[in-house]
């Protein structure tokens, strides 16, 4: 019998890093690879105990991430800086003993593009390369061009934004606000030179890769596409495998929200997520929790730990006892069963990749309230490109106001062409992941190059 291709997968650790490549890993798993999956130790910790079921398919390993066990790893740049001191040699010694047998030999490594590293190791060692994006193929493309954008004199050449301006790359693709650049999102300057250093080194690292693949589909970023032909869209990754069932989430999810949908009208629920990284002062979040209750619709609400800055009780006065008949809070909820579900209306998102093609497989109209980077991006394929949201507007002091939540809510509900066209194009994309679909192919063409190297 042929020995299955051992794959060793390396996400970025961060949650919306983590989902899609483990979604990526089960597909290889039922294509018939074997996958040694690294998380660090603390992002693995956290997996298994929010795992309601057994899904013992891989082989979850852990590496220390260099920090100690009361350090903060939501502070990004310390983690970044001992995720890059710590893990490379930490993986490498993995590889290394799990090869020292012959019959177990990793053969391939899918690494997240972020970490090129990775990249770099798997070269040295003579095994094949795989670069993993999880985001938009656009903003990946945004990436590849940050050296043009110094030549240009947009950027300085320590990341600083030289010039504040919109830029294009392509004729159809969003524009971006040079202030959105990745780096320029974070606060500090460290951690801001830092992530513009690392775009140079990836951007040579990840020539090194056989395959760029990218967690989205033709259907949705074309042109990009056809401008960069190295980017293989292989996804959306979930449509193709399970759809409904993730795995890899670092919360438990709470799945009684499940039931309170089953009892809401069709097509009505308006369910608010941020993702896993946002959050909000106490202004905003007031001003979102009274939007939500003057939109006097039924509203399923993610307010996750730490989602909010100060305060024990941070809900407007009596908001509880007001909203207890229509709307329902909940820590983590099992987002892909929720955006499933039929009495889902809309999709008030921050507009993270994974949330906006998770929007984009159910056919579900979106409201935009992008916070950093790239998700600014995906609001405008939400909104300019495929129609199928709107984006809200900030008042005189900056912020999202209770009253023009309640308008855009009602703007989205009152005309069916979003709904329609979100339709539309869930169809399409769908399409793409099945048989014969250009995702599907382009999927097949992987596996068969993974297992012809082996
Ligand atoms: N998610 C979830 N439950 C929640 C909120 C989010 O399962 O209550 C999942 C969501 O389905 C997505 C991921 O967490 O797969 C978030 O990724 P995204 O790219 O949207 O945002 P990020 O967390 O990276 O900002």
């Amino acid at each position: 019998m042929m020995t299955k291709p051992h794959i060793l997968a390396i996400p970025y650790p961060a949650q919306g890093h983590v989902i899609p490549t483990m979604e990526l890993c089960l597909c290889l798993v039922k294509h018939g690879c074997k996958v040694t999956f690294v998380n660090t130790e603390f992002n693995h910790n956290r997996i298994i105990k929010s795992m309601s079921e057994a899904d013992n398919v891989m082989n979850l390993v852990s590496v220390p991430d260099g920090l100690g066990v009361e350090e903060d790893r939501n502070d990004t740049k310390k983690l970044a800086e001992a995720v890059f001191k710590v893990v490379p040699g930490k993986v490498e010694a993995l590889i290394r003993k799990i090869n020292e047998s012959d019959e177990n030999r990793v053969s391939c490594v899918i690494a997240d593009e972020n970490l090129g590293w990775a990249l770099d190791l798997a070269k040295k060692l003579g095994l094949q390369r795989v670069a993993f994006w999880t985001a938009s193929a656009a903003s990946l493309a945004m990436m590849f061009n940050v050296p043009k954008l110094v030549d240009d004199g947009i950027v300085g050449n320590n990341g600083e934004i030289l010039k504040k301006q919109s830029i294009k790359l392509l004729p159809l693709m969003p524009d971006m606000n040079s202030t959105d650049l990745l780096w320029n999102c974070f606060s500090d300057p460290g951690l801001q030179r830092f992530v513009f250093d690392l775009a140079f080194k990836n951007n040579e690292s990840v020539k090194a890769a056989e395959w760029i693949i990218c967690n989205s589909s033709q259907v949705m970023e074309n042109e990009v596409f056809a401008a960069y032909p190295k980017l293989i869209p292989i996804g959306p990754l979930l449509a193709s495998n399970r759809l409904g069932k993730t795995s890899g989430h670092f919360w438990r999810e709470d799945t009684d929200c499940l039931k309170w949908l089953d009892q809401q009208p069709l097509n009505s629920v308006i369910y608010v997520a941020f993702g896993s990284h946002t959050i909000f002062d106490m202004a905003e979040f007031q001003e979102l929790a009274l939007g939500l209750e003057l939109t006097n619709r039924p509203f399923l609400w993610v307010v996750r730990q730490g989602f909010i800055e100060e305060a024990a009780n941070p809900y407007p006065e009596g908001f509880i006892d007001r909203i207890r008949n229509r709307g329902r809070l909940v820590e983590w909820a099992p987002q892909q069963k929720v955006l499933a579900h039929p009495s889902l209306g809309c999709f008030l998102s921050h507009c993270g990749w994974n949330s906006t093609i998770e929007g984009v497989c159910n056919g579900l109209p979106f409201l935009c309230w992008p916070y950093f980077a790239d998700q600014f991006f995906d609001k405008s394929y939400i909104c300019d490109v495929w129609k199928t949201g709107l984006g809200f507007d900030r008042n005189e002091n900056g912020i999202i106001g209770r009253q023009e939540i309640k308008n855009k809510v009602e703007q989205l509900f009152g005309d069916e062409n979003f709904k329609a066209r979100a339709v539309d194009l869930q169809a399409e994309v769908l399409s793409s992941v099945k048989r014969g679909g250009s995702s599907y192919q382009n999927f097949s063409s992987f596996v068969n190059w993974i297992k012809a190297k082996n």
